[in-house]
């Protein structure tokens, strides 16, 4: 039926309708971008909450990359998941699908699949691919007809398609310079037999995650920020051994391990301010609450990810050291970009729109 209504649009609008390279696709203007709201009860749930089970909270399902704290993943042919990681509502965003066809891996198609008007803060959904049971013409991201009828009977193969998200509001723009990273993050137990004589807490609570979550965020958005690479390349840093300086090429490299890190397995600490190493992270009660608007919270912060990234304590990439009595490494140049970025309130998580208040006292 369709294609009978465009055949007969295009010989009446015929001058319009050439534009296209395909003389059976309509105009532009009549191709609309679904649009949905997962912003209630009614229209999602919602992760990371008191009355979750903790086995889930902390399973694979659950790890996501810091580049899509706007999660979509294709959950079998027909139907897709959007999951919310951040601890605040994202809105007007565009869910781009890029579809590989056939066995040629540079014949792709990237498409404007759905827009959300709302997704609150940790809310999850799974809905059908929306060409399964509405339009089957899509934009592509050049603004150019795209048909996608040839999946709306088999739907697609997951392997065959990944996405991302657009926009181009103040919060989403600041969630998408978190591309750089190549952060995978996992909440974790680290303590499953509630050992007391170790470090890490006996448990990881809901809440807990929630606001790590928000730290994430934040505690991305310091590195990649042009303050940051700036000063720790400017930063008298020295080495494992306590006293050789590293050189800029050097301190670039451990620059870039820091925005390349592939893995931050997140627990919470007890006793202790932090803990890190290789891809374990631990913080404790204190930084994951103190870091939405405490600066000082960028010490034990950036301590821990110089131990990720190699460093041990006669290096100050973890405790600073003095030079002429001033406190020199990471951490100083973390809490002055972390107070310079509340200043000019770049930080994507803040006191006013994480969604739970009551996490954060
Ligand atoms: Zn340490």
């Amino acid at each position: 039926m369709k294609k009978i209504f465009y055949l007969f649009l295009c010989s009446a609008l015929s001058l319009s309708c050439r534009k296209n390279n395909d003389p059976e696709l309509p105009k532009l203007a009549e191709v609309t971008t679904k649009t949905i709201a997962l912003d209630s009860d009614q229209n999602s749930s919602l992760m990371f909450q008191d009355n979750e089970s903790p086995d889930v909270m902390t399973s694979d399902a659950r790890r996501y990359n810091i580049a899509h704290v706007l999660r979509v993943r294709a959950v079998d042919e027909k139907n897709i998941e959007i999951s919310n990681f951040a601890p605040i509502d994202i809105e007007n965003a565009t869910i781009l699908a890029t579809i590989s066809n056939g066995t040629d891996a540079t014949n792709k198609q990237v498409v404007k699949l759905i827009k959300i008007s709302k997704i609150r803060a940790h809310g999850k959904q799974t809905i059908k691919y929306p060409f399964m049971e509405g339009t089957v013409l899509y934009l592509d991201t050049n603004n150019k007809v795209t048909d996608l009828s040839q999946y709306k009977g088999t739907g697609i193969d997951p392997a065959k398609i990944s996405f991302d998200f657009t926009g181009d509001n103040p919060i989403i723009l600041k969630l998408k310079k978190l591309a750089v990273l190549k952060w995978d993050i996992q909440y974790h137990d680290y303590d499953p037999n509630n050992d007391v004589t170790n470090n890490w807490a006996e448990d990881i609570t809901a809440k807990d995650i929630r606001r790590y979550t928000g730290l994430m965020i934040n505690m991305g958005t310091v590195f990649i920020s042009a303050d940051f690479k700036t000063e720790f390349l400017n930063e008298r840093i020295v080495a494992n051994d306590g006293t050789t300086v590293l050189t800029d090429a050097q301190k670039l490299k451990t620059y870039n391990d820091i925005l390349n890190h592939s893995f931050f397995q997140c627990g919470v600490v007890t006793n202790v301010s932090g803990l890190g190493g290789g891809s374990t992270l631990g913080y404790a009660n204190h930084v994951i609450r103190d870091y939405i608007n405490v600066a000082g919270a960028g010490d034990v912060l950036s301590h821990e990810v110089g131990h990720c990234v190699g460093y041990g304590h006669s290096s100050n990439m973890t405790y600073p050291i003095k030079v002429n009595n001033v406190n020199t490494g990471i951490s100083p140049v973390t809490i002055r970009v972390m107070q310079k970025l509340f200043n000019e309130k770049m930080f994507p998580v803040t006191l006013e729109n994480y969604y739970k208040p009551a996490d954060l006292k």
